[in-house]
């Protein structure tokens, strides 16, 4: 810990992101270079974000397993698109017990080979049908810049695998799966992603069609928070996954793939965190309240605890800590949870004990005009109330600031210009050239194509042939 300020938003936002997820002990460097420990509070934090998401996989159907790690280097070679997409970023194992190995085996970038090796074994009719699987686990990729959280060469993350009987059942499942993902990035994180379809250079390395959700961050780049693919039948005649229908005939399946990462951390991290450090929506947050004890000496700490005991078992629905750390002062403390992004604090000093009240502030809120002094009984029903506003406000916040910073330029030179500081929604005519080509001038990105299009065609916005589709484009991380 240290008093010193984080640096702003404005003056260095990527310094200040490096030094918010250290400081707040979300995560720390480690010794192999790209790679990250998480630490208990980063990991909490992720525990409560696995704990929505396998929630609503379950109710949707879906069952967990585990797959391993280490995957024969042959089977990534079986889906060409695949293989090339993941080559460069490999960790290949040619050592095992001391002893070359007959066949490489790779650490696993993502499932879906292995998992089709085994689909194939296990599906053999249309009564096997749907498989519908989870795996949470760990992949690498060999990066090359990484960052904590935002791209690691290890990550931690769910990847679901299914496997259909038909096209339409398969295609289903993906947008179903990428619902599934928008519902819990805006009703748990209050992160108001985007939802549509990738690009065909934007999308999977082996899949058919992909699907995102993106996310805006605090300084107005993309973030790709969740992924959800329709692999059609590429890895089913890669690994053989067949099954034989109601006519007794052997037919290909058709298979999804979705993915949400620790990457995911990041976006809430810039979504919602200003220059005072972390703001953790409180469906998520791992500490909800945070009370902090005030007193100057030992007849004051008597009074002061035996009522903080009281507000504590007043307050045991909820996820909380008392902090009576005794070498710090309250000052300090507000200031260390404030950077944690606890979404309420609770002070209680002699005066509060005189006056049978607490006073609460919330994080999102900050100075007097967060605070309220709040009787005893009625602590419980008023947190429960303050989580809930503290919830939505963050959600319409960070809603207003995605709607203000996206804009629609009028010709090329203003697309440019506006993707300086935010996002364009443009028509594109779909032809890749032009996607490189923008990608080129000014590093932005298709994100997604939304499905909700207004009627109607347009031109271009970098070529000015005709285009039936308007598309996000932004700098992405
Ligand atoms: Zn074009």
């Amino acid at each position: 810990m240290s008093e010193e300020k984080l640096p702003s938003r404005n003056e260095n936002y990527s310094e200040w992101y490096n030094q918010l997820v250290q400081r707040a002990e979300l995560a720390d460097y480690a010794p192999v270079r790209g790679c990250m420990v998480i630490r208990p509070y980063g990991w909490a934090l992720w525990e409560n974000i696995q704990a929505g998401l396998d929630r609503r996989f379950k109710a949707t159907g879906h069952v967990n397993a585990a797959f391993p790690l280490l995957i024969p280097m042959s089977f990534l070679e079986k889906e060409k698109e695949h293989v090339a997409g993941f080559s460069p970023e490999l960790a290949i194992v040619t050592i095992g017990g001391g002893e070359k190995l007959e066949e490489p085996l790779v650490i696993r970038p993502t499932s879906e080979t292995i998992i089709g090796h085994m689909y194939a074994k296990w599906i053999k009719s249309y009564r096997d049908l749907p498989v519908l699987i989870n795996q949470w686990g760990n992949v690498v990729r060999w990066e090359m810049r990484t960052r904590l959280f935002l791209r690691t060469l290890e990550f931690y993350w769910q990847e679901g695998h299914t496997a259909h009987a038909t096209y339409e059942e398969a295609e289903e499942e993906t947008l179903r799966m990428l619902n599934v993902y928008a519902d819990f990035a805006i009703n748990d994180a209050a992160v108001p992603v985007i939802t549509g379809r990738k690009s065909q250079s934007e999308k999977f390395a082996g899949a058919q069609r992909s699907y995102a959700i993106e996310a805006m961050m605090g300084d107005t780049r993309a973030l790709q928070a969740g992924t959800s693919h329709n692999l059609g039948q590429n890895f089913a005649k890669a690994f053989n996954i067949q099954y034989l229908d109601t006519k007794n005939l052997l037919q290909y399946c058709w298979t999804t793939s979705w993915g949400l990462s620790t990457r995911f951390v990041g976006a809430i991290i810039m979504t919602h965190g200003d220059d005072q450090g972390l703001i953790l929506p409180p469906k998520l947050a791992p500490i909800q309240v945070v009370v902090v004890p005030i007193y100057k000496n030992d007849i004051e700490k008597s009074l002061v605890m035996t009522k903080v005991e009281e507000i504590k078992n007043q307050l045991a629905d909820f996820r909380i800590k008392v902090d009576d750390r005794s070498e710090i002062t309250p000052g300090f403390k507000f200031n260390d949870w404030e950077l944690r992004g606890v979404p309420i604090r609770v002070e209680i000093g002699p005066k509060d004990v005189e006056k049978n009240s607490v006073m609460t502030a919330r994080r999102d809120i900050p100075g007097k005009a967060g605070k309220s002094s709040v009787p005893n009984d009625q602590i419980s029903h008023h947190v429960a109330k303050l989580l809930v506003d503290i919830q939505a406000s963050l959600l319409e916040r960070a809603t207003a600031f995605r709607d203000a910073n996206i804009f629609d330029p009028k010709d090329y030179p203003a697309f440019k210009d506006v993707i300086e500081h935010g996002w364009a929604l443009s028509w594109w005519c779909g032809d890749a050239e032009c996607e490189a080509k923008i990608k080129e001038d000014t590093k932005a990105t298709t994100r997604c194509i939304p499905f909700e299009q207004q009627a109607g065609a347009g031109t271009c916005i970098y070529c000015g042939k005709p285009a039936n589709e308007k598309v996000y484009f932004a700098r992405a991380y």
